[in-house]
C-alpha cells in the first residue's frame, strides 16, 4: 500500500509556518506498515488543488490531506476534492446539527460561514471533528483496475488532526490490508569512520531489497544504522532484526556507542554511573559545549562533577590532571585551543593515566565545535569500556 500525504496552506508554501503535520502523519502511517511514497505540499489555490488530488488518487492508495477545512474564503479543500471527484457539494444535517451546537455550547450563534463546513463531496463521509467546527472528509475512490484509494480530508489544527486520525483513519487503514502489520526499528550509533568507510565495514548489509533493511544516515558527525523489519508484531520484528543487528556489533565493534535516541555524551554518562565514576572538564576549545551538554543531561546524577573554561592553556596534558585533582574525580578531560594547521590536542587522565589524541579540525564552523566536543568524548569512552 502507498500513501501520499497532502499538506494544505499558504503559511506551509511560504515557509511562515513549518508543516509538522506530515512529519506526524508519516510517522503514524509508517508505523503501520503503510509505505509513504510523496510528501506534496500545496498553496490555497482552487487550480492546484485540483490537480495536486487528482495526481495522488492516480498514484497512491491512502491520502491523507491536513489544512483548508475552515470556513474561511481561503479553505478551498472541500470545494477542490468535489471538483477533483466530479461530484457536487451536498449538506450533511448531522454535520450541520453537530456545528451549530458547538457555537451553541460557547454561547454564540453559529456564523452564516460555517454552515459551508457541512457540505461534503457527494458520496462521501463524514468524519467527526469532537474538538472543533471542521468536520474532516472520507471519500473511497473507486480506480480503474486497481481497487479503491482512500482519502482522508483533516483539519490543519495539529491537536484536532492528531485526534481525528487517532479516531477515524488510524482503525480504517489497519483494516484496509487484510493482515495487520507492524513496522519496527532499530538504531544504532556509530561514531569513528565516515560514511562509505563504515559502508565498506559491512559488505553486503546495506543492499537494496534486503530484508530486515539496513540503512546510513550521517548527522552531526554521528552515523546512524536503521535497521526496518515489517512483520504481524512486535516480538517478530525484534526477532528478524537480531541476527543482522549481530552482524553489525562483529563488524563495527567499538565504534558503536549505542542504540535509539542516544549522544556521545549521554554514552559517556552511562558508562560513568555504571562504573561509580566521575568526570571533570577543561575546554579550550569547544569553550563549555562538553560541560553544557553533560551538565544538562547528569540531572539527578553525579558523574559530571565540574568543568572550567579558558581561552589558552599551557599543557593540555597538564590541564587533564589538574582539572581532574581540582573536582576530585576519578577522570579529566581536557582540549586543547587548536593550533595553526587546525589541530586540537585532546588529553583524557583516566585516574593517572593519560591518553592523548590530535583531532584535525575541518568542516563548515558550525560543526567543527561540536565534532571535536564528539571526538573528545569518544576518546574518554574508549578509555572507559
Ligand atoms: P486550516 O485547516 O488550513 O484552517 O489550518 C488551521 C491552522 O492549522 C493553520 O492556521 C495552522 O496554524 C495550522 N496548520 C495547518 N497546516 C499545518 C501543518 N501542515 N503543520 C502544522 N500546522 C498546520
Ligand atoms: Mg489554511
Amino acid at each position: 500500500m502507498r500513501a501520499e500525504i497532502i499538506a494544505i496552506g499558504d503559511e506551509l508554501t511560504s515557509g511562515e509556518r513549518l508543516d509538522t503535520n506530515t512529519q506526524w502523519l508519516a510517522k503514524q502511517l509508517t508505523g503501520v506498515g503503510v509505505e509513504v511514497m510523496f510528501h506534496t505540499t500545496v498553496g490555497d489555490d482552487m487550480a492546484a488543488n485540483v490537480d495536486v488530488f487528482r495526481t495522488a488518487i492516480g498514484r497512491a492508495d491512502v491520502i491523507v490531506t491536513t489544512g483548508g477545512l475552515g470556513p474561511t474564503a481561503d479553505d478551498l479543500t472541500r470545494d477542490a476534492l468535489a471538483e477533483a471527484l466530479g461530484v457536487e457539494l451536498v449538506c450533511d444535517r448531522a454535520s450541520l446539527e453537530h456545528i451549530r451546537n458547538l457555537f451553541e455550547s460557547r454561547g454564540r450563534q453559529m456564523p452564516e460561514r460555517n454552515e459551508q463546513q457541512a457540505y461534503f463531496p457527494a458520496g462521501t463521509a463524514a468524519i467527526r471533528n469532537p474538538n472543533g467546527t471542521a468536520p474532516g472528509i472520507h471519500a473511497q475512490v473507486a480506480k480503474t483496475g486497481t481497487g479503491v484509494c482512500h482519502l482522508f480530508a483533516l483539519p490543519g489544527v495539529p491537536a484536532e488532526m492528531h485526534e481525528m486520525y487517532a479516531q477515524c483513519v488510524a482503525p480504517a487503514v489497519a483494516s484496509l490490508d487484510g493482515e495487520p502489520r507492524v513496522i519496527r526499528h532499530r538504531t544504532i550509533k556509530v561514531f569513528g569512520p565516515g560514511e562509505s568507510q563504515l559502508e565498506s565495514m559491512l559488505p553486503d548489509l546495506i543492499r537494496r531489497g534486503r530484508e530486515p533493511r539496513v540503512g546510513i544516515t550521517a548527522s552531526a558527525a554521528t552515523l546512524t544504522l536503521r535497521i526496518t523489519a515489517a512483520a504481524a508484531d512486535e516480538a517478530t520484528c525484534m526477532a528478524v532484526m537480531e541476527p543482522t543487528a549481530q552482524q553489525i556489533y562483529e563488524a563495527v565493534g567499538r565504534f558503536i556507542f549505542g542504540e535509539g535516541d542516544i549522544d556521545m555524551h549521554h554514552a559517556v554518562l552511562e558508562l560513568l554511573a555504571k562504573r561509580g565514576e566521575t568526570l571533570a572538564t577543561h575546554e579550550c576549545f569547544p569553550r563549555g559545549l562538553i560541560a553544557g551538554w553533560l551538565a544538562a543531561d547528569d540531572i539527578g546524577r553525579r558523574g559530571f562533577v565540574g568543568g572550567r573554561v579558558s581561552p589558552e592553556v599551557d599543557d593540555v596534558v597538564a590541564a587533564a590532571q589538574e582539572v581532574r585533582k581540582a573536582f576530585a574525580a576519578t577522570h579529566g578531560l581536557s582540549v586543547g585551543p587548536g593550533d595553526e594547521s587546525g589541530e586540537v590536542e585532546v588529553a583524557v587522565a583516566v585516574g593517572d593515566n593519560v591518553v592523548t589524541e590530535r583531532f584535525k579540525l575541518g568542516g563548515h564552523v558550525a560543526v567543527v565545535g561540536p565534532r571535536i566536543a564528539k571526538c573528545a568524548l569518544n576518546l574518554l569512552r574508549l578509555n572507559l569500556v
